[in-house]
């Protein structure tokens, strides 16, 4: 590839919303109106004190800013580019209903931006307690548990089978939203505080569960979940898998082959960060199908309407049945009345079998289960790992959080965040005997 290829490659994926200048970060700060007991910090799942880190910011006091951002969230940086906050803190802005809401996401950033630039030495490890912990999984749960038991004085060695950590902050979110670097500045960050990284070390593996109970006083599982289930379709073999094409734009983009017509298969946002990719990488047409409606997709409203801005095409009610050459056959399905509301069977339509052209099929249907539960034979949900309060598993001295025990809502990383500081406190909890 020359290097006006490459440039546009890089262009095309480039972080899709710019940093706020210093003039817009002060005039947007100023529109908040400091609410008492505040909605937009209710409705962060890490209780981020948002009105006082804006006030800072509209006082000039960026490094202020920053630290009321990293008490709460060590992950701050992440968070501010892929958190859904029209979901979450903006959702929930007092202006929203008649205004705009506050832009608190980007002013998140602003403030992050500053302390990176400037190096994030906020904090300091705390006075060893001469106890340690194992994590296992560099993920958002993983660091943030990490670091959280840093700062508790504890000696923290983070295990990840991959050769990068940050989880899928680093493989798996899209660079449009954030770049690898920042998932790797915040391990540094985590680094910075005295937890050691042992990366290409798979836990089960490489290193039993049997050492890792001999060697710490505890032991945090923040593996996340597993690959992309099978669809059971003939000639499968030739259908990508969603995960690692995103793995590659991260990685590789400008080694990545596009088709001409891509179908992505799924419903979810991963499904559109496929689709998005394949779009801007030069797909002439992209075709997302999902079996059932748009009200059943589990992709946020927002990023809907971001695919269709982007020229992605939708068909509902479709589901793959074998992979042909250059081509997908498909049945109409229809739904099932009398089932669930909120996921209503699905089923096909007899003799309704049609092909759509496909130079390239992506599968990007969710997640397998955390394999790890079996084997550890933890007591799980619907194939996630069961804690307790306390993050406990049911194995004593096995704590877990993250996407492995997410068993009802979506997975998001800053439920992940919160996770691993509240399983850091309740494993502090139970180590020293008092509760912070
Ligand atoms: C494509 C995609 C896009 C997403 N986009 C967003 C988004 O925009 N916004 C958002 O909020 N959320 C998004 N999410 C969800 C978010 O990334 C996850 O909720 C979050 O990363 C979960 O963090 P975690 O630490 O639990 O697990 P992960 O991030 O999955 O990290 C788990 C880590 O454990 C390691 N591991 C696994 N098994 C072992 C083992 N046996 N030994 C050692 N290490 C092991 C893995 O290598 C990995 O690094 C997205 C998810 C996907 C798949
Ligand atoms: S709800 Fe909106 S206006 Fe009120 S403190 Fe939060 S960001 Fe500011």
């Amino acid at each position: 590839m020359d290097q006006s290829s490459a440039f546009k490659t890089e262009a095309a994926l480039a972080e899709h919303l710019p940093p706020l200048s210093a003039q817009q970060a002060f005039v947007e700060s100023n529109r908040c109106l400091f609410c008492y007991d505040a909605p937009c910090t209710r409705a962060c799942p890490t209780h981020i004190d948002v009105p006082a880190f804006i006030k800072k910011i509209s006082t000039g006091n960026l490094h202020g800013s920053a630290r009321t951002i990293f008490e709460s969230n060590l992950l701050g940086a992440t968070c501010s580019r892929v958190c859904p906050v029209q979901e979450l803190c903006e959702g929930a802005c007092v202006l929203g209903a008649d205004h705009k809401p506050i832009a608190i996401g980007r002013l998140q950033r602003f403030a992050m931006d500053y302390a990176y630039a400037k190096g994030p030495n906020y904090f300091a490890a705390g006075a060893p307690t001469g106890m340690s912990v194992a994590v296992v999984g560099a993920g958002p749960a993983g660091i943030s548990c990490a670091g959280t038991l840093a700062r508790l004085g504890y000696q923290v060695c983070v295990f990840d089978k991959r050769s990068l950590g940050g989880g899928l902050s680093t493989y798996g979110i899209i660079s449009l939203r954030e770049p690898i670097e920042i998932a790797l500045a915040e391990i540094e960050m985590v680094k910075n505080l005295g937890v050691v990284f042992k990366t290409g070390v798979e836990a089960g593996h490489d290193v039993s569960f049997d050492e890792l109970k001999a060697k710490f006083q505890a032991v945090f599982i923040s593996a996340g979940l597993g690959s992309t289930p099978t669809l059971g379709i003939p000639c499968e073999e030739l259908i990508e898998d969603g995960l690692t094409f995103v793995e590659q734009s991260k990685l590789d983009a400008a080694g990545m082959k596009i088709g001409k017509n891509v179908i992505v298969i799924g419903a979810g946002n991963t499904a559109i960060d496929c689709a998005t990719i394949a779009k801007r990488l030069g797909a002439e047409s992209v075709t997302i199908l999902y079996r059932r409606t748009r009200n059943e997709m589990t992709a946020y409203p927002h990023e809907y309407e971001f695919a269709l801005a982007e020229g992605i095409q939708f068909r509902f009610l479709t589901q793959p049945v074998s992979v042909l050459a250059k081509a997908l056959e498909c049945v109409s399905m229809r739904l099932e009345p009398g089932s669930s509301a909120k996921r209503p069977l699905a089923s096909p339509i007899p003799g309704s079998n049609f092909t759509l052209p496909a130079d390239q099929i992506i599968k990007a249907i969710g997640q397998q289960k955390p394999a790890l539960a079996a084997l550890l034979k933890l007591k799980t949900t619907s194939g996630f790992i069961d804690v307790d309060a306390d993050y406990e598993t049911s194995a004593a001295g096995f704590f877990a959080g993250g996407d492995c025990i997410r068993s009802q809502g979506s997975c998001s990383t800053v439920m992940a965040v919160q996770d691993g500081k509240m399983a850091a406190k309740a494993i502090h909890g139970k180590l020293s005997g008092r509760a912070v």
